[in-house]
Formats: C-alpha cells, structure tokens, sequence
C-alpha cells in the first residue's frame, strides 16, 4: 500500500488521508514505548496485552509513529486538519510533497484546523523562513489551546524534559498564524459538515472533528489516543498527556459515540492511513483498521 496518500470519499466530500513521515519514540529523548504510551499500566498486565498484540515487552525499544494529516476537498473548501511536524526530523515535514503528488497546492488550502499545539500537528505552520506555509488559509483552533501556548502557561506547566522542544515549535509556528486566527470555545460547525469537538486532556483545548456528508460520518480524533491499545485499555494514559483523568473521560465518551453510531475514525498517530472502526468489546473497545473484518 502506498504510505503516503490515501483517498477515500466521504459521501460528497474527497477526503485524502496525507502522510507527514513518521518518527522514532526511544531514549534517551523519550522513554521506553510501553512507559511512554502506557505510563500507568501495571506492569503484568501490560506485558500480557503487549503479547496479545505480538509485541515482546523486553524488546520493544522503539516506537516509530506515523503522522497523519488529513485533507478534505468539500467541494467548496479544501480543509486541512494540522501540518504535520515540518523540521522536527529528517523522516518528517512531508506533507506539502504529498499534498502536492494528490495535486493540492499550498494556496489552495482554505482553512486549516489545529487540533492541538503539539510540534507534530503544528509544526507545518510555517516555513524555515518563517512565512505561513498555507497563506490564504484561516486558521481554527480552541481558544484553551492558544491561550495555553501564548501566554506562559506551557511554560510554567511542563514536564522539563520535553518543554524545550515543545516551546520551540510553539514559538516559531503559533505568533505567525494570529492574524488569520480564529478561537473556538464551543462544540460548533464551522463549515456545513464540519463540527469541532470538545476533546481536552492530551492538551487542555485538544479537539476532535465531525465530519459528515450524506449521512456518512467521519470522526477524526487526533491524539486522543496514540495506540490501538488505548481502545482496549481507555484507563491507560500516556506520558506525554497533560491532564489523565481528562483523557480517561474524552475517551470513553468519544469511542462509545464512535461505537454506537459506527463512525469512520482517524487517528492521527496509527498505522497508515490511520482510518478504521471503533467496535465495542465487553466494556471497552477495539480498533478494526479499514480493510480488516474481526
Ligand atoms: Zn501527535
């Protein structure tokens, strides 16, 4: 399967599933994968669920995430949810090669939609001269989320280890973008067949989208869960989210809207294209990858 575009329809709407690269998760910058994506599993259970998952708990030294930007022509708009991680690493910042191979141009790019102020979903922003990258695009975002970057609460809040990175993205891909911004508070459509979702904990305003066209609905929920592994185990978090219990809730509400009303969903750091089916199982979930049956 090609890795780097997938174009699915959405009733009316062409939807295309737009690789960024991928990157490694190990040390010494980060810690072990089972610790940084299920930082409180106890420790036997986990290693059970890693087997059943063929992953061998001792060796599993790193995890290489796929980013998975998302592109949907509606028509009238060409809409773009996060840029991906531009210059984070060499594996990384392809999106505006791939949006270009699907015949998408940076001006063709109406709005863009941050779904949280990550260096992976924002880091396409700008270029390395510091010009936005989409410049006729507005720019939607949850107000939570920018006032959480801009105003030094990122600063005082995070865990040292990761603030430096995390504030050198925030910097460099969020002033620039002011101009064309606008705040989200609400749960609202913000064009006909796209709604933004409340989604808060992996970042305090991370949001998830509703995408619908012709009674055919795609939820695309970016990080609020890394692995397949978070259906299964909603309970355990990762790392790198900023507030748990928050996470835990976001969760179970959006996996079992996904459940009951059999929504598409991306998820932006799955394997690509990051598209499936969230299937309840006993009282948790299971991720179905399209393509797949159970
Ligand atoms: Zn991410």
């Amino acid at each position: 399967m090609n890795t780097d575009i997938y174009q699915f329809k959405l009733g009316d709407f062409q939807c295309i599933a737009v690789s960024d690269g991928t990157h490694i998760y190990a040390p010494p910058t980060f810690p072990l994968p089972a610790t940084f994506l299920f930082a409180n599993a106890p420790r036997r259970r986990l290693e059970q669920v890693l087997r059943e998952h063929d992953l061998q708990p001792e060796q599993w030294s790193e995890w290489t995430s796929p980013y998975i930007c998302l592109l949907v022509n509606t028509g009238e708009h060409k809409v773009l949810v996060d840029t991906g991680a531009g210059d984070l690493a060499p594996s990384t910042g392809k999106l505006l090669r791939n949006l270009q191979a699907s015949g998408i141009a940076p001006e063709d790019i109406d709005t863009v939609i941050i779904t949280h102020g990550h260096p992976d979903h924002i880091g396409g922003n700008v270029d390395s001269e510091g010009r936005l990258t989409f410049p006729n695009a507005r720019y939607v975002m949850w107000k939570d989320e920018w006032d959480f970057w801009t105003s030094g609460q990122a600063e005082a809040k995070l865990d040292e280890h990761v603030r430096e990175v995390l504030l050198d993205f925030a910097s460099r891909n969020l002033p620039p973008i002011q101009g064309q911004l606008e705040h989200i508070d609400l749960e609202t459509e913000i064009m006909p067949g796209i709604s933004t979702l409340a989604a808060p904990g992996h970042t305090p305003g991370h949001m998830a989208l509703s995408i619908t066209s012709k009674g055919n609905q795609l939820l695309c929920i970016s990080d609020m869960v890394l692995h397949p592994i978070h259906l299964e185990q909603p309970e355990w978090h990762a790392a790198v989210d900023f507030a748990p219990e928050q996470v835990i809730a976001t969760r179970r509400r959006l996996l079992k809207r996904a459940a009951t009303e059999k929504a598409l969903v991306l998820a932006f750091h799955f394997p690509f294209p990051g598209l499936g089916y969230v299937v309840q199982k006993e009282d948790t979930w299971q991720w179905q990858p399209i393509g797949t049956t159970s």
